[in-house]
This record gives C-alpha cells, structure tokens and sequence, in this order.
C-alpha cells in the first residue's frame, strides 16, 4: 500500500504531511472513527513515510521499493512494532505491552520501543484497538507516553474518544477520522472483489456506512436478512415492539458475542435506521421523488408496508434525533441491552404519536 493507492482521509495525510515537513509530529497520535474505515493502514503508511531510505522523513513519501517500505509491507521493519488485540482475547494483553511475568520490562512495546532505532531514524509504535485497553495496561503504556523516547512515535487506534481513559486522551494528540464517503468505498468495494459491476459496488456502499468491514459482512446473507427484518419492523404501524427488540438482540447474539464487536454492530443497526429516517424525510419533503432502493428494499424484497414516509416530517426529526443519540450513548458504556429497549420503547412512541 502507497499513499497513490490509499483511498480516502485527505484532510488527515495533508496534516501529517506538513507536521513532517515542519518537523513537528508529536510523539503519541491517538486515531479515532469507526472500524473498517482504514486507520491501521493509514498509521502504517505515516510509519513508511518516516522510514522509507529512498526519501527524507520530511519529504513524506514512500518509494514501495527500498528495504525499509518492504519490510514495512511484509510487517518486519526492525524499528515498527505493531501489537493489536489477539481474536481469543477480550484486550490488548500485558504481554504485548511489558513482557511476560518472567520476562517483565524485558519484551513488549514499552521496552521495544526503548531500544536504539536500527535505520538510525526512530521507533514507530501502532496499538490497534486501544478501546480494549484495561486500566492496568494503561498505567504501564502511560509511563511510556509521559516520557517519550526521543523521536519515538507512538499510535494509539481506537473507535471514539469516548471509549478513551482520561489519562491516555491527555497525553495524546487526537486525530478524527471519519467514514468513506460513497465513492471511496465503492472504489475499495470493487478493489476487494466484494461487487462485480460499479453498480453493484455503489450499491452495496450506500449500505455500509463508510466502512469496508461492513460491507464485507453485509454482504452476508443472513446480515441482509436481519436489515430487511429490520426496516420491515420499522416501516410497520404499529411496530411489533417485542418483535423488534428480541431481533435485534438475537443478532447482537449470533454476530457478536463480544464487546467491541456487539457495540459496532449495534451502531450499525442504528445507522439502518437513521438512513431510513432521513430517506423517508427527503421523500416527505419532496427533495426525492421516489424512495432510493437501496435504502428501502423494494415490496417484492418482503417489505409491503410504507408508512414512514406519511409521517409528518417532525415525526421523522424526532425519530431521527432520537436514534442519533442513542447511537452516541453506545460509545459511553451503555449496554447494548438496556440500549436496545430504551430506544425501541422510544421509536415505537414516537411513530405512533
Ligand atoms: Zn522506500
């Protein structure tokens, strides 16, 4: 991956590539947006940038042919170390961060990134999911970022700030990334072999929110089941309340036994709402002449009824607001169970008034 392939998250790359010119990066970048979106690769491709032998860290660029952009790619660069939370685990362990018990303070990213740059240039750390970071890993990453190595660079990637102790917030400076824009990810869609046509690959982008995990997993069957279950119950009058709650959990249940996971597809399952919300009001308010299928799947994908768009267009606001916050109380620790029944006990209110 280069910056001439990378799509998307200009506004970022034009930052840090002044900051470079001007040699004048900070030492701990906290990322934050949501996953799938292509933090990781654009922390990685900042890492090559800085390392890359065939130009000066402050020309910011990658030549994807020297021994350091190769080793970078292939994920054996001596001075990038990378730690990201292993499937089985619920965090980023303390071994991945301070060495095993016998080894304390030996191994890990505290200790690596204490050694004496190889290239001659600096250490470049990359944390991938510090949403999982428990207190105690935080408190012994923390001496690592109030006396940063000198030159060290370290990337802290998470989903919100919100999810964030205060502690690690402060001592990093926060760069916000948002979702592919349509276009973006259907170019990446189309790139993944995930659509054949562009057609398709717009089509399956306006359903994934910005993000390519999405929409590598609502291209699952039963995912594109649940949405149409989902809209189903939402365009019906009046909403089957118990209905609606028990399927939305049972697919927190079968897709996502674990936090992180569960929280990203609960999101998601809002996001289909507020779409729905927002298309069912450009079509109340005229700006839409007919409702986009893409969004609305059509009668004879299962939905016969169309009641969203009779209502008034302060119906939709306030179903719309309410969704909007309910999706930002999910980054505040709120369960995802208690959330579910306190915003499906709202919708149902609301659509009837
Ligand atoms: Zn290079």
């Amino acid at each position: 991956m280069d910056w001439e392939t990378f799509v998307g998250h200009h506004r970022q790359r034009g930052w840090f590539a002044n900051a470079a010119r001007q040699e004048r990066l900070a030492s701990t970048f906290l990322m934050v947006g949501p996953s799938g979106i292509g933090k990781r690769t654009f922390a990685r491709l900042v890492a090559k940038s800085l390392l890359c032998t065939r130009y000066e860290p402050t020309e910011f660029a990658t030549c994807g042919a020297c021994e350091a952009c190769v080793q970078i790619e292939a994920g054996t660069h001596p001075d990038l170390i990378e730690i990201k939370r292993e499937k089985d685990k619920s965090n980023l362990s303390m071994e991945q961060l301070v060495g095993s018990d016998e080894s304390r303070m030996r191994e890990g990213l505290c200790y690596e990134i204490r050694m004496r740059p190889y290239s001659g240039r600096r250490k470049i750390a990359i944390v991938d999911d510090v949403d999982t970071l428990a207190v105690e890993g935080a408190n012994s990453l923390l001496k690592t970022l109030e006396e940063p190595p000198p030159g060290a660079l370290i990337f802290l990637i998470g989903t919100s700030e919100q999810r964030q102790l205060r502690t690690i917030r402060s001592r990093s400076q926060i760069v916000r990334f948002a979702p592919l824009d349509q276009d973006e990810l259907a170019l990446l869609i189309q790139r993944h072999g995930l659509a054949d046509n562009s057609a398709d690959a717009l089509r399956l982008a306006q359903q994934s929110h910005g993000s390519l995990q999405l929409a590598a997993e609502v291209r699952d069957e039963s995912m594109s089941e649940f949405r149409a279950l989902l809209i189903e119950s939402l365009d019906s009058k009046p909403i089957d309340f118990p209905r609606l709650s028990k399927s939305i959990t049972a697919h927190l249940d079968s897709v996502a036994p674990d936090g992180q996971a569960r929280r990203d597809q609960l999101k998601w399952v809002l996001d289909i709402a507020i779409d729905l919300y927002r298309e069912s009001m450009r079509y109340r308010l005229g700006i839409a002449s007919v409702l986009d299928t893409a969004i609305h799947p059509t009668p004879s994908e299962g939905v016969t009824s169309r009641n969203l768009q009779r209502l008034a267009p302060e119906t939709l606001g306030a179903l719309i607001q309410r969704t909007q916050q309910a999706r930002e109380q999910v980054d505040r620790n709120v369960s995802p169970a208690a959330l579910v029944e306190a915003w499906v006990t709202e919708v149902t209110g609301i659509s009837r008034a």
